[in-house]
């Protein structure tokens, strides 16, 4: 039995999506927001990358996904399963394989 974590793709996806959305935004404040507001801005979108950056390195501190691997003989069958779950979303896989042997 093995556990791993990585990144959930649905978090992933929900990640670049918003960091689209944050550069928009600064984009769209620049000369009409004070600039205290803009720097502030532009600031968590800078942090936010950064953040998706270590994210994409698996940095294990912004890791979402529990996966556990699974695999072995039972009652002469060859099983193999992989289920995962994400702490953020509630995405969850499963995936199952047996053959006799
Ligand atoms: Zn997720």
């Amino acid at each position: 039995m093995a556990y791993k974590w990585a990144i959930c793709p649905r978090c992933n996806e929900e990640n670049f999506k918003k960091l689209k959305e944050m550069t928009k935004a600064v984009k769209a404040a620049y000369g009409k927001v004070s600039l205290v507001e803009f720097n502030k801005l532009s600031k968590e979108a800078e942090d936010f990358k950064d953040q998706l950056k270590l994210l994409n390195g698996v940095d294990e501190r912004f890791t979402t996904l529990h996966e556990v691997h699974e695999q072995g003989i039972h009652d002469d069958e060859y099983c193999v399963s992989y289920r995962g779950s994400c702490k953020v979303c509630n995405f969850k896989f499963e995936y199952t394989y047996s053959q006799k042997v």
